[in-house]
């Protein structure tokens, strides 16, 4: 015996993934290590006043979720966005309510573009329907089966190929609505890009419609205290070894290198960090990871000043081709019920190509360039920004590419290791990452994980 710290379970990464983890085995001996000095991970926001100012993810999956049944066990609920959703600027237009299928016709373009927007936009609706019927689950198919069935949909071409050759400002159009997935139309498979388009054209029926009024960072505020001294914030591991205990996780803490052992360890890192983690003890896993892409986003949470009401009250989120950011948000919008409060807070984002571009230059030259496009967006921005921070996201999500359907069965063979005793849980299960998958694979990690205890391991 060593007289090291000993858990039944180690959680590696306090984002919604290890903490849905930890939060379902709580009443195990359960340790989560967070590299980061908060958790939470890509969900990040900061309070100010009664608004927060959102940096990362922050639209919420519906109730009966697994983020929702969290959200509910902590006492806390989400309240639908009412804003519009699906707004787009394109030159000095800017549309914020009314059918996409519209646009073509509402947006400043001539003839010839028109007719390849409405053409291309007209194929994705389809194909959306054709995604929507894929998905439906099957008499007498479990779920590895429908998973199988969805994965081979579109898999062998990329979404530019679906979309066919488009002139240039229509091409735009399109790659700042697939730069939410933090990727190039010509990168993404085609069913990834369809995916996109199911989870952000749906309005209310969206599989991602809701907010938590006081912002991603009051979950993890609750879930931190909650959770207590099963988390260690500042901990950020840097080898999993085998042990005769089940593993050694060795991690750099504040001032130095400790190391606890874990029968199970369920890995809540994203892919470029996971698969280092894994390379000697599961070389399968880290295989599998390796061929998971990610894309960086680029976002400056913005703080308002005004006194009265704003153009983009009504807006939620809009894309905006053709500028430094592809997507405007109004987090305050769920607040806009009722009267005009004074202040406000705004996010846009670049995702993909634009954002690794824009990391190359200062925090201070990306803020002046999103800065200008948005006055020049909204001229009512204009003298009424208090405050305006960016952050940086290199893997800012996960997407998919042709030839997805061979990953994912290697994904989803765990437990990993010579003594089963590694899982995986993040947002890289599906498509395109959201904080629903990575709750999910979170909460099924966990599930097998108490399997695993309850059973002794029978590896012992
Ligand atoms: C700008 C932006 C907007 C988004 N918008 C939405 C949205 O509206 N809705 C939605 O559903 N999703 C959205 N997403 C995606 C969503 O944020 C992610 O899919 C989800 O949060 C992933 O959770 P995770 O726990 O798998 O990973 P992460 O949130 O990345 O958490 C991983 C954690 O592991 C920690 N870590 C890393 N390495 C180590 C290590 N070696 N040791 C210990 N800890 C480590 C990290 O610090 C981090 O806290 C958005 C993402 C971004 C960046």
């Amino acid at each position: 015996m060593t007289g090291e710290e000993s858990y039944d379970v180690v959680v590696v990464g306090g984002g919604i993934a290890g903490l849905s983890a930890a939060w379902s085995l709580r009443d195990r001996r359960v340790l989560v290590l967070e590299a980061g000095d908060r958790l939470g991970g890509r969900m990040y926001s900061q309070p100010f006043g009664e608004y927060w100012i959102n940096f990362g993810a922050h639209l919420f999956p519906p109730p009966g979720s697994a983020v929702d049944s969290i959200i509910r066990d902590l006492g806390m609920a989400t309240v639908p966005v009412e804003g519009g959703m699906s707004g787009m600027a394109l030159g000095d237009r800017i549309l914020t309510h009314g059918r996409v299928e519209a646009y073509p016709l509402r947006l400043p373009l001539t003839g010839g573009e028109r007719l390849a927007f409405a053409r291309a936009g007209a194929k994705l609706q389809l194909g959306v329907r054709r995604y929507q019927r894929a998905a439906r689950s099957r008499p007498g198919e479990d779920a590895e089966a429908r998973n199988r069935r969805l994965f081979a949909f579109e898999d062998e071409r990329t979404f530019a190929d679906f979309l066919g050759p488009l002139p240039p400002r229509v091409a735009q159009i399109f790659a700042a609505l697939a730069n939410r997935a933090t990727a190039e139309p010509a990168q993404l498979s085609a069913a990834c890009g369809i995916h996109l388009f199911v989870m952000v054209w749906q309005g209310r029926d969206s599989l991602i419609a809701f907010n938590l009024v006081g912002g991603p960072g009051a979950l993890f505020a609750a879930l931190g205290e909650r959770l207590g001294e099963r988390v260690r914030t500042s901990a950020q591991v840097t080898a999993i070894a085998a042990d005769p205990a089940g593993a050694r996780v060795t991690y750099s803490g504040a001032a130095d290198e400790r190391s606890v052992l874990a029968r199970q360890v369920v890995v809540a890192v994203p892919p470029p960090t996971a698969a280092p983690l894994l390379r000697e003890l599961a070389p399968e896993a880290a295989g599998a990871l390796d061929a998971v892409p990610t894309g960086p986003f680029l976002s400056l949470g913005i703080r308002t000043s005004e006194r009265g009401a704003m153009p983009w009250d009504g807006v939620y989120a809009l894309s905006t081709p053709e500028r430094s950011f592809s997507m405007f948000f109004n987090h305050a919008q769920v607040l806009r019920r009722g009267p005009r409060r004074p202040d406000g807070s705004l996010m846009v984002y670049a995702g993909g190509d634009a954002a690794a571009r824009l990391m190359e230059l200062e925090d201070g030259q990306v803020r002046d360039r999103f800065l200008a496009d948005l006055y020049d967006l909204f001229p009512a921005s204009r003298g009424i920004v208090a405050d305006a921070t960016v952050q940086r996201w290199q893997v800012g999500n996960v997407y998919s590419r042709p030839g997805r359907r061979e990953v994912q069965p290697r994904l989803e063979a765990g437990p990993f290791g010579a003594r089963r005793n590694l899982h995986l849980a993040g947002d890289y299960f599906a498509h395109l990452g959201s904080m629903e998958t990575a709750a999910g694979a979170g909460r099924e990690a966990a599930r097998v994980v108490a399997a695993s205890l309850r059973e002794g391991d029978p590896s012992q």
